[in-house]
């Protein structure tokens, strides 16, 4: 039998604070894997990117992701873990 398994991606959103204005990790994978939206909403006005929690970074299409870990090494703040989870004992 075929079993697909996925890596686990961890945020750690106290070293990510900004992620709308880094964009490092989204624009570096190689499967789309993250997506960024705004926490909070200022009607008629934009929100500032560059404020602290603003802005949320998340995993949006975990089983796309190969491991590469080409977004752990260009992360700025290390707030990034990815890792293959533990096989499962037979
Ligand atoms: S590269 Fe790091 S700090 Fe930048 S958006 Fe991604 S997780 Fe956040
Ligand atoms: S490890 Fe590679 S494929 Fe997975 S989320 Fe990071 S950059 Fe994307």
């Amino acid at each position: 039998m075929y079993v697909v398994i996925n890596p686990n991606i961890e945020i750690d959103r106290k070293r990510c604070t900004t992620p709308f204005d880094c964009k490092r990790c989204l624009q570096i994978c190689p499967t789309a894997v993250f997506s960024v939206h705004a926490v909070r909403n200022e009607r008629g006005r934009l929100t500032d990117k560059t404020e602290p929690g603003n802005y949320a970074l998340a995993v949006s299409y975990r089983d796309q992701c190969s491991a590469c870990m080409r977004c752990v090494e260009v992360c700025p703040a290390d707030a990034l873990t990815v890792e293959m989870p533990q096989e499962a004992s037979a």
